[in-house]
């Protein structure tokens, strides 16, 4: 464990953005992560995952903890579950391609999600009708404060829509140091009604789909849909699709007729938030070396060397745009850092 100086933070961020951290360290057990912890002379921390839901704004003047904890064990299993834990630092999509492998069902719909098993809790990661609240069942958490490995329970995450107790209030008082899922072990139960995912089985010739064939789905689509970190900076969807009263939704279909939306309860719908930036044309807009992608209004894009301050200004004017055309406020679903 060696802790370096003002490095580019470049290769650590999917958007690509070019800010410095002051101090930097990787951590590979918790035991050099709660040494790093009591360290004095650096008060100020920011945990690192694979950098995938984060746009740095500025220069980082703190230690950056890159959270590089490996493994994946069995901790139990019985007739029809397995319980698996996998330590933070292991990549979601390889965790992913893991238990496909072994056959363990569950979180085969989020496949390709870019980021680490210990960040995949704190916006309770969501694709293709699954979110990862439907296989966890718990995980452990550094509390900063007594530096003690804390257990949380499903109940104790308080998951929503891109939502959990880490982004409330524990947010900044934990660190995730590993999940637990639980996984079907057979008879798995297949969710393949949402979005393209039938259809691409169709392409694809199967009629009786298996855990593996819904994640080839899946990555096939994605593939063609959203671009790829390594081409083209991004941090996936910028913004959350924003809940609005039934009421409303009426009153703005009298101007936007063709405006979508998904019940949630029965007085609100979601709307889609790219729908809303495209109709405030801004889709596929770029200024100098950012913009709004050409196909996704909802993925927001560096292209090469923007400074986050500028994607940041230019999320402040997508909001304010949406705001004044429909009344409606979106909010950011990547942590501005
Ligand atoms: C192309 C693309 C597609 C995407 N698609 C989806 C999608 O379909 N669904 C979805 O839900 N998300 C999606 N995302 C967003 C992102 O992949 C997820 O939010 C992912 O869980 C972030 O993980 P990470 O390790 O990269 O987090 P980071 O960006 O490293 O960290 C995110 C935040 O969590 C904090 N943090 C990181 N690790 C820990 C920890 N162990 N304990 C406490 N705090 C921590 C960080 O300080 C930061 O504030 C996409 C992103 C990209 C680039």
């Amino acid at each position: 464990m060696q802790i370096t100086h003002n490095i580019s933070l470049k290769p650590y961020n999917t958007f690509g953005i070019d800010a410095k951290a002051k101090h930097f360290v990787s951590v590979s057990s918790i035991e050099e992560l709660v040494t790093v912890l009591k360290l004095p002379e650096y008060p100020e921390k920011l945990i690192l995952g694979g950098g995938s839901n984060m746009l740095l704004t500025k220069d980082q003047d703190l230690l950056v903890i890159h959270l590089n904890i490996k493994g994946i064990s069995i901790v139990s299993e019985d007739k029809d579950f397995i319980f698996v834990k996998a330590n933070a630092g292991e990549n979601w999509h390889e965790f992913v391609l893991y238990c496909i492998h072994n056959d363990f069902g569950g979180i085969e719909n989020l496949s390709l999600i870019p980021g680490n098993v210990g960040s995949a809790p704190i916006q309770n990661i969501g694709a293709y009708g699954v979110e990862l609240k439907d296989t966890f069942f718990s995980c452990e958490a550094l509390s900063l404060e007594t530096k003690n490995i804390e257990i949380f329970t499903k109940a104790d995450c308080h998951f929503d829509y891109r939502n959990s107790i880490f982004k409330q209030q524990a947010k900044g008082k934990y660190i995730i140091t590993s999940v637990t899922f639980k996984l079907s072990k057979h008879n798995h139960k297949l969710h393949i009604n949402y979005g393209t995912i039938s259809s691409e089985l169709d392409e694809m010739k199967i009629s009786n789909p298996t855990i593996q064939d819904i994640s080839k789905a899946v990555i096939s689509i994605r593939t063609q849909k959203l671009p790829n970190p390594k081409e083209i900076g991004n941090s996936g969807s910028f913004f959350k699709n924003p809940v609005i009263t039934k009421a409303h939704y009426l009153s703005l279909l009298e101007n936007f007729e063709d405006m979508p939306s998904y019940a949630v309860s029965e007085n609100d719908v979601k709307i889609p938030a790219g729908w809303l930036i495209e109709k405030a044309g801004f889709k596929g807009k770029r200024f100098e070396d950012y913009g709004v992608h050409k196909n996704q209004a909802l993925v927001l894009v560096n292209y090469g060397n923007a400074k986050g301050s500028d994607v940041l200004k230019l999320a402040e004017l997508i909001q304010i745009t949406i705001k004044r055309l429909f009344d409606i406020s979106i909010e950011a679903e990547v942590n501005i850092l």
